[in-house]
């Protein structure tokens, strides 16, 4: 081939070449423009599935985040579930009591620290068998097995788990603790157990049995909760029947039913009643006494929470104790009261003999003696009437012991049963310089209903200790009183003395039978240290109280307290035309008094102390109606007084109060005139003597003005023993009487009958016919038309004897031996009108005669 063919091959071949590019490059345009077309639409589509993808994504994304945080918090809620878990565990364990959880087969779940201490097995993990730890604690002797074997033991206690519901059961630990054990079975069949630590619950319970008294504990609902056995030992019949949650009225009827209630016998209803309305609303204590004669002292409180707590205490020996006791009161008391009669009985007869002896001695003294025969006659005397003394205190106090005393009310004069007193003791306090005062308020009356022997013993009493104990200054007796309610005055009498006092330990003490103040400065007195303790206990008879107040070396004051019924009201006061007074008296009280008395008459009083003060007065003013004057006093004494003031021309009436009037008017004379007054002044002689003042006559006295006038009161006298009667008569020999002795009771009748006596007096115990018979003959021949006061002499002191006395027709009596005081007044108290007084004929004679 040549090269021009080659070549035009070639060109053939390249131009083939180039139209099948140019086709293929059409070709390719054309797949590219398509292609272009789907790479658009694909692409379109790509964007589309991006677009998808990527809100896939996003989506995928959202829920990751969701999920992740889902995630942590199911962690948390984990975390916090098994924290929770964590903590109640904790707190499970810290708690004394054990918890454990057992699965259906008895292997243990879980177990708090106490429940696995308690039983000894801090090892124990789950799985362990419960049997296992009960043979653990068991074979290790911690547990108080009561008295089985471990194998018998652990059976019972697995035994007591099929029970539904199971009972709890108490376990005592051998080192000193309890447990209750509580069982339960949950739902899965598992059990679950507490072991409550009740040490301290059966340390109380232990004490409330150690106690030796009945205890119980009632709910609101009044239902049982528990009782010691000491409760149950009490009532043991009702015993069976005091199961927890049993009601009391339950346990009530169970013993009543069993006659465990003496008190309730033949009214078991009622008794029921009240002994619940006892428990609702309960007394702190009564007594009970059960069928066995026991007695029970029951206690009772409500509780806080509206419950019942009791105590009973069994007093069976108390009782018995007591009622011993009480009979040997008794018994005592009788033998006392038979002691009382028997020593008011033997001094009864010692004093009959007595009066002989005191009152014989007395009319020896007055004969004409040697001075060693009155020594001796005086010696006696005065012996004889301090063994009287004695013998009336034992007598009176035995009388109040043996309750024998009975007090006779009557009218009395009270300011001149004071006055006696004070006449009695004048003598003694003479001799001692003593001022004896009697200050009665002016505005009391003085007559009252009361018993005046036992009031002139009190005031005896209390007057004779002031005047004993004390050496220097004055005895006063004041007497003040209030209107309680019309015709009744409410006394307070108080006896004060500037003695030796007491000392304040020894206050409660003197009113003891007996007891004195044992020291120095007492002891060198005489006494029985009786006195006081009569007095108070007359006092206390007479409805009134005594007391005293006393500061050592400065002085005493005793007082009582009476309410009696006013006899007769004050009179009106008489006129006194007095009108100024002149009081001469060292002694600030007397002044006091005295002003007190005359300017409740109206008189215009001037005081004085001295005789000289005195007569400076009168000097400078002689203006007086009347000049009183004390006799005792020192440097010009009332005696010089007088006779100063008759020297230096003075005429007007002179009164002198003297505690010695006998001695005032030998002292002052014929010559000089003056009135004497025996001190403690009576106001009503004092207002007698103003009174007679007060009458133009009366300055210038002289005997005529008093020379007595009508007849001489008439007395009869029966009385068979013949000393007897001579002492009657030497006692009543000053007096202005008309006297007959009649030697036994039918003389008494017929001279009755003869005489007409005024009085009578009347022995008990005569021959032939007794003093009761005649006074019955002669009230039978009154035949009520006239009436002769008889008063009785009688030996028979015990008041048994005087209700007879009485009953005979007698109007009162007087026990022997007799009293020239108290037989005077008697025959005063009884001097008819038309009849002279037949006192005061002769007091009127003295007074004049000085
Ligand atoms: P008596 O005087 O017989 O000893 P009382 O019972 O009258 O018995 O008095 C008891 C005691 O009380 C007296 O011993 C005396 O110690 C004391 N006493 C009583 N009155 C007074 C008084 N006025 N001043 C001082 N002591 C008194």
């Amino acid at each position: 081939m040549d090269i021009a063919e080659r070549l035009a091959k070639e060109r053939r071949g390249r131009l083939a070449a180039e139209r099948l590019l140019e086709q293929k490059q059409r070709e390719l345009f054309a797949a590219n423009e398509k292609l272009a077309l789907h790479a658009r639409a694909l692409s379109d589509q790509i964007v589309e599935q991006r677009q998808v993808v990527r809100s896939a994504l996003s989506e995928a994304e959202e829920l990751k985040g969701q999920n992740s945080r889902f995630l942590s918090d199911l962690e948390n809620a984990h975390t916090a579930a098994v924290m929770a878990e964590r903590r109640l565990w904790d707190s499970i364990d810290t708690i004394r009591d054990g918890f454990a959880v057992f699965d259906g087969n008895l292997k243990l779940v879980v177990a708090n620290s106490a429940y696995l201490a308690a039983f000894d097995q801090p090892l124990a993990g789950p799985g362990t068998d419960y049997a296992a730890i009960l043979h653990h604690v068991a074979e290790r002797g911690l547990v108080d097995t009561v008295g089985v074997s471990v194998d018998a033991w652990v059976a019972a206690m697995l035994a007591r788990l099929e029970a539904d519901p199971i009972e709890p059961l108490d376990l005592r630990l051998t080192r000193g603790t309890w447990l209750r054990l509580q069982d339960r079975r949950a739902r899965g069949g598992d059990l679950v157990t507490l072991a409550l630590d009740i040490t301290d619950q059966m340390r109380i319970w232990a004490a409330i049995e150690a106690i030796p008294d009945g205890f119980v504990l009632f709910d609101r609902n009044e239902r049982l909760l528990t009782c010691n056995q000491r409760y149950r030992d009490i009532y043991p019949e009702t015993a069976p029947a005091m199961i927890p949650g049993a009601t009391f009225e339950e346990i009530l009827r169970y013993g009543l039913e069993r006659g465990q209630h003496a008190d309730a016998v033949g009214r078991e209803e009622a008794w029921l009643a009240d002994r619940l309305a006892q428990h609702r609303n309960p007394v702190a204590m009564h007594e009970q006494q059960l069928g066995n004669g026991r007695w029970v002292r029951a206690h009772d409180h409500p509780t806080p929470d509206g419950g019942r707590v009791g105590l009973r205490i069994d007093i069976t020996e108390q009782k018995e104790q007591q009622a011993a006791l009480e009979t040997a009161r008794q018994a005592a008391e009788a033998a006392n009261r038979a002691k009382s009669a028997f020593l008011a009985n033997m001094s009864h007869e010692i004093r009959t003999p007595m009066n002989g002896v005191v009152g014989m001695a007395e009319l020896l003294c007055d004969t004409s003696l040697s001075e060693e025969q009155r020594l001796f006659a005086e010696t006696i005397r005065s012996s004889g009437e301090a063994l009287l003394v004695i013998i009336n205190d034992i007598l009176d106090y035995s009388k109040i012991e043996a309750e024998r005393l009975t007090l006779h009310p009557e009218p009395f004069d009270l300011e001149r049963t004071i006055h006696e007193v004070a006449m009695i003791l004048q003598p003694k306090a003479r001799a001692k310089g003593i001022d004896l005062i009697i200050d009665v308020d002016m505005f009391l009356p003085t007559r009252y209903i009361g018993d005046p022997g036992r009031i002139r013993q009190v005031l005896t009493n209390l007057m004779g200790n002031a005047v004993k104990f004390t050496e220097v200054g004055h005895v006063l007796v004041r007497v003040v009183g209030i209107e309680t309610e019309p015709g009744q005055r409410q006394l307070h009498v108080t006896v004060e003395d500037t003695g030796i006092g007491i000392p304040a330990e020894y206050l409660g003490h003197i009113f003891g039978e007996f007891n004195q103040v044992e020291d120095a400065s007492n002891r060198k007195f005489e006494g029985t240290g009786l006195g006081l303790a009569i007095t108070e206990r007359l006092v206390a008879r007479m409805g009134g109280e005594v007391w005293v107040e006393s500061e050592v070396s400065r002085g005493s004051c005793f007082g009582f307290r009476l309410v009696l019924p006013v006899a007769e009201e004050a009179t009106a006061m008489v006129p006194i035309t007095l009108r100024r007074a002149l009081v001469v008296d060292d002694q600030l009280i007397n002044r006091t008094i005295l002003e007190r008395q005359l300017g409740a008459c109206g008189i215009e009083v001037v005081l004085c102390r001295s005789g000289s003060d005195a007569m400076e007065r009168l000097l400078r003013d002689g203006h007086f109606d009347v000049v009183l004057t004390d006799h005792e006093m020192p440097d010009m004494d009332g005696l010089a007084l007088c006779a100063t003031i008759r020297e230096a021309g003075f005429a007007m009436p002179i009164v002198l109060l003297s505690s010695n009037p006998a001695a005032a008017r030998s002292g002052l004379g014929a010559d000089i005139p003056a009135a004497v007054l025996q001190k403690p002044i009576l106001r009503s002689d004092l207002f007698r003597r103003l009174q007679t003042l007060s009458r133009p006559a009366a300055t210038a006295p002289d005997r005529g003005a008093f020379e007595p006038a009508g007849r001489q009161m008439r007395v009869l006298v029966a009385e068979d023993n013949r000393t007897n009667q001579l002492v009657f008569r030497k006692m009543v020999k000053d007096l202005d009487l008309d006297l007959t002795f009649a030697g036994n009771g039918r003389e008494a009748v017929e001279f009755w009958q003869d005489l007409k006596p005024d009085l009578i007096f009347m022995d008990i115990s005569m021959p032939e016919m007794d003093g009761r018979d005649a006074a019955r003959a002669i009230r039978t021949a009154e035949e009520g038309k006239s009436h002769v006061p008889i008063i009785a002499l009688t030996a028979h002191a015990m008041d048994g004897d005087a209700d007879g006395i009485l009953a005979s027709g007698i109007d009162r009596y007087m026990t022997k031996p007799l009293r020239r005081t108290a037989i005077i007044e008697a025959i005063t108290a009884h001097c008819p009108t038309g009849a002279r007084d037949p006192v005061q004929g002769i007091a009127a004679a003295n007074d004049t005669a000085a």
